[in-house]
């Protein structure tokens, strides 16, 4: 399960049992801000997954106790929305292939740097979809948080002052992100269900929203932040960011 807080830290669960790099990737990510959970067999990394909300999985293949192709089809099928990074020092071909086949996301090859280890997370939770917030709970999409509850925006940790209108707009956009959204319902949404009259007011909201969002963003580079993209004849879309976008 992907947090969506803005405060909640990403919790990988590390399934490792070699100590050296195991101690050295634990203190490594937690100093990152990544909450880790290290467990040295497959067994305990499948328990700890069942046990608690997992964001992110770095699961080494030669474990102890069990085939780590096996965890990770296992993991897979239990838990369909978590992020599978296999680690693995045989760099064959094969057990690259047969752990993606087996449902992980990607892979390192043994020996990897901390800083490509953290770029690839990075890249991987700023392209995963967010997970479907349950009500009242803020949306993240990139390093834009918007808490429809408490009626807030947020780049990175930092709060982008928002009108009313140019809140409503994006609040609906951030709900249906890689969606297209007609003007007429956002019209309905935002302004007037009986809303018949010319549009201008909508673009002219969204374009003081992107400014808004853009001042924000250089004022902190780099960041991750949407595209309000917009369809000639139709409406606007909202695209989360791409890998490494900004990065
Ligand atoms: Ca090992």
């Amino acid at each position: 399960m992907r947090t969506t807080g803005a405060k909640d830290a990403v919790s990988v669960l590390f399934i490792e049992d070699d100590e050296v790099i195991g101690r050295h990737v634990e203190a490594g990510l937690r100093s990152h801000g990544y909450a880790v959970n290290w467990t040295r067999t497959g067994g305990s990394g499948l328990a700890e997954a069942a046990r608690l909300p997992t964001d992110v999985v770095l699961l080494d293949l030669g474990l102890p106790d069990m085939d780590g192709i096996d965890v990770a089809r296992q993991l897979r099928d239990e838990h369909s929305n978590v992020l599978i990074l296999i680690l693995t020092a045989r760099s064959e071909e094969i057990d690259v292939i047969v752990g993606l086949d087996a449902g992980a996301d990607d892979y390192l090859v043994k020996p990897f740097s901390l800083t490509v280890l953290l770029a690839r997370l990075r890249a991987h939770l700023r392209r995963r979809p967010p997970a479907p917030a349950g009500p009242g709970e803020p949306i993240r999409i990139g390093d834009l948080t918007v808490d429809i509850t408490a009626r807030r925006c947020l780049l990175g940790d930092r709060e982008v002052e928002l009108r009313p209108k140019e809140f409503e707009l994006l609040a609906i956009l951030v709900r249906h992100p890689g969606e297209a959204v007609s003007r007429e319902s956002l019209m309905a949404e935002v302004w007037d269900e009986n809303w018949f009259g010319p549009t201008k007011t909508l673009d002219v909201t969204m374009s003081s929203l992107r400014r808004r969002l853009q001042a924000a963003a250089s004022a902190y580079p780099p960041v991750a932040l949407p595209a309000l993209t917009t369809l000639r004849g139709h409406g606007y879309r909202l695209d989360p960011p791409g890998p490494l976008d900004g990065n």
